[in-house]
Order: structure tokens, then C-alpha cells, then sequence
């Protein structure tokens, strides 16, 4: 993942490559006629969500003890905001919904963006409000409540710290010197870097044997999450309360940062009830949307946040939102500070390709779809549960990239 915030030659050419590409394409107006197909996949105007997560002063800083696609600099966050306002009515995200909701062909609105920040991170409190605020630009927060006002950390960030420890010290994922059934799972899924790792871990391992791993990490390395870098602390409740009162909408996102696909559908129940009552009994109202944690979610897990009284729910699908699709798995495009990058710094040719999602067209951002099938139907309740698979035992086919593993992003969550 080093090359995400990489300025090596190397990179610098490929981004200068890429900046001259969406110069050629938008001086030839290729970006207007990709609007205007994508407005007639829409069905009407075109309903864009933004999804970002931490948001930094310094990206450079922050980049280096953190994963970088998690994170947009307070000013790039500023720009690509005001880029979008420019071109596109900046709408709530309940707003967003009702426009999808209407029937196709109605192409009297122009163009609707709606703003969502992942994970709850006590940066969005002290850094991004000012910035939403300051533009007017409605916005959803989603937070994973058991961690708020809490010192724990994400389990992403937790994972992503010790496999960059590992790396650093030159130990090979695959004799990083812990128990044998966690070993097994690590040996299983590594990869390369600690983001690919991380990736493949998050797609395929149940949470309590992600969290447990990361401990078992973090002994080995003498660490803890509580030394991890202050931007990966996440908000207090004061901090939820001071959001909501500033009118940003405070959506779920679990309980625990539980990726929903890799639980019992039991257990997806209780994240799901969990993170509603949490917000409920700290805002005095029930939350109306959901985010699934890494963008990973199944049919029924879908059915499951329609039953636990959410409105509707957002993935990370990096596809164009339709007029009369299903509200609970609403496609958003992941923005980080890399999304706008030319070859040193901001530009606004690439911002515009990306957002216009002419990249996309062309191929070179693949969309990978967040659904996995759903598990086997569980016992009745009279029938013995079948013992948990050991820890070591195979973790299960690979499902492939997750919508993380974009050339845009990794994971992320
Ligand atoms: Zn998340």
C-alpha cells in the first residue's frame, strides 16, 4: 500500500500519465457525453454518493502510519467538495432516496450528490464539520457504536498497524511467531503488502477471528491498539450528539465494524439491533440508514436491515445509483485524497474524470459488487449447533476481491 502515497518517479509517471489521459478526454468533452449516458443508466438525473472515511490536515503525515486509502487532506477534502457543488445539487441523503424513488424519466432535476463519512473517527467531529458546514453541504455520518468513546481501535487499523510492523522488521507474514490456528489464517491470506493482506483477511475471516488475530499480533509485537496513531481514535458520544445537532444525519455501521456477510445470520441480527439501540438511546431517535461494514453484505443480511428498522443501506459498489432499485444496496464512490491526484498534486482533470466516472467507462476503475451469497440455512434451535470451524482449519474459497480491492482503493472499510 506504500505506493498509495507514493511520490517515487515511478509513480509520479504513471499519475502524470493518467492526468494527461483525463486532460486529452475532457478537452474532447468525453466527460459531457459520459454524463449524459450515465444520466440515461440513471434513469433520469444522475443520484452520486460520495463515501470517505478519515480526514486529515497533513495526508502525508498521516499516510505514513496509517492506511492511506482511508484518508483526505482537509483541503483536498474542501476541493473535490467544492467541484461537486459546482456541477451537481449537494443533497441529504434521505433526499438522494426520494430522487431514486421517483419514477424514471424524469429529467427536470438536474444532477444530486449526497456525502457519507465511514467509521465514526473523531477526525469528522474536529476536521470535516467546519468543512460541511462551511459549504452548506448536508452529510451522514455512520458509526460503529461499540467502539464510540472508547480507547479501542478498528480492527482495520489494528491489523493494518501490526502488518506494517511486520513488514518493517522484515518477518514474513507466514512465520509471524503466533499460535498455530491463527498462523494458519494469516499464512492463508497473505499477500504481498499489508493492504492486500488486510484485504483478504477482512473478506474472509469471521470478525471474532479477525479481532483475535490482531491481538495475538499485537502480543507478539509488544503493541497495543492503544498506541496506535491519535487520528485512529474514533468520537465520543458528545462528539455524535455535536453532530447530529449540527444537522448531519447519524446512520448505523454495526456495533462492532462486524462485516455482516462472514457472520450467522443470528449474530448479523444482534450488530444490526445493537448499533440502532445504541443510537436511539444517545440521539432520542431511532438511526434511518446503514452502512455496511467494507461494503460486504448478503440477501438476507439485507432483509435483516429492512427488519431492524432501516430506511435503507449503502455499500461501497462503485456503480450508477438507478430510479426504482432497492434502498438497501445503494452504490457509493469511495474518494480519498489519491482520487484527485495528478502527477504531484491536485487536479482538477482527474477529479473531474473520476467523478463523472469516465474512468469507470474507460475500464480503468473495475466496480466489484459487495454481495455474497448467503450462508446455509441454520438449525432449529432444538438441533445441537455444529461445532465452530477450529481456528486454522481453512478459512473457505477466496470470494475474490472485495469491493475494497478497486485500483483505487484497498482496504478500506
Ligand atoms: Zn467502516
Amino acid at each position: 500500500m506504500a505506493e498509495r502515497a507514493d511520490f517515487s518517479a515511478r509513480w509520479i509517471a504513471k499519475r502524470a500519465a493518467k492526468a494527461a489521459l483525463a486532460g486529452a478526454l475532457t478537452a474532447a468533452g468525453l466527460h459531457h457525453a459520459v454524463r449524459l449516458l450515465r444520466r440515461r443508466q440513471a434513469g433520469g438525473s444522475r443520484v452520486l454518493i460520495l463515501s470517505y472515511h478519515r480526514v486529515t490536515p497533513d495526508f502525508l503525515a498521516a499516510a505514513r502510519e496509517s492506511l492511506p486509502s482511508l484518508l483526505v487532506s482537509t483541503g483536498t477534502l474542501r476541493r473535490q467538495l467544492l467541484l461537486v457543488a459546482r456541477r451537481n445539487e449537494v443533497v441529504s441523503l434521505a433526499t438522494a432516496r426520494r430522487i431514486l424513488a421517483e419514477p424514471a424519466g424524469n429529467g427536470a432535476r438536474g444532477d444530486v450528490v449526497a456525502v457519507t463519512l465511514d467509521d465514526g473517527y473523531a477526525e469528522v467531529a474536529e476536521h470535516a464539520l467546519p468543512i460541511l458546514a462551511s459549504l452548506k453541504i448536508p452529510a451522514t455520518v455512520f458509526v460503529p457504536t461499540g467502539y464510540v468513546g472508547t480507547e479501542r481501535r478498528l480492527p482495520h487499523d489494528r491489523l493494518h498497524a501490526v502488518l506494517s510492523e511486520l513488514r518493517r522488521r522484515g518477518v514474513p507474514y507466514e512465520r509471524a511467531g503466533i499460535a498455530p490456528p491463527l498462523q494458519a489464517l494469516l499464512t492463508a491470506c497473505a499477500e504481498t503488502g499489508p493492504a492486500t493482506t488486510l484485504d483478504r483477511l477482512i473478506a474472509r475471516l469471521p470478525h471474532d477471528r479477525l479481532v483475535a488475530l490482531a491481538e495475538a499480533l499485537e502480543a507478539r509485537l509488544g503493541a497495543s491498539e492503544r498506541d496506535l496513531p491519535k487520528g485512529t481514535r474514533l468520537m465520543t458520544w458528545d462528539d455524535v450528539r455535536a453532530l447530529d445537532a449540527a444537522g448531519i444525519d447519524v446512520g448505523g455501521h454495526t456495533v462492532g465494524h462486524a462485516v455482516l456477510s462472514n457472520l450467522p445470520l443470528r449474530e448479523a441480527r444482534r450488530e444490526l439491533a445493537g448499533c440502532r439501540d445504541d443510537l436511539a438511546e444517545h440521539l432520542g431517535k431511532a438511526p434511518r440508514h446503514f452502512a455496511y461494514p467494507n461494503g460486504y453484505y448478503t440477501p438476507a443480511v439485507q432483509r435483516e436491515v429492512g427488519a431492524a428498522g432501516f430506511e435503507a443501506a449503502v455499500t461501497i459498489e462503485d456503480e450508477e445509483n438507478r430510479r426504482g432499485q432497492p434502498p438497501y444496496g445503494l452504490k457509493r464512490k469511495v474518494l480519498w485524497e489519491n482520487s484527485t491526484l495528478g502527477p504531484v498534486s491536485w487536479s482538477g482533470v482527474v477529479a473531474t474524470c473520476n467523478v463523472d466516472g469516465v474512468f469507470s467507462a474507460l475500464g480503468l476503475m473495475r466496480p466489484v459488487p459487495g454481495v455474497r451469497p448467503d450462508p446455509l440455512p441454520e438449525p432449529p434451535a432444538s438441533v445441537a449447533p455444529a461445532p465452530r470451524p477450529e481456528a486454522g482449519s481453512d478459512p473457505g474459497p477466496d470470494p475474490g476481491p472485495g469491493p475494497g480491492a478497486t485500483p483505487e482503493r484497498q482496504a478500506a472499510s
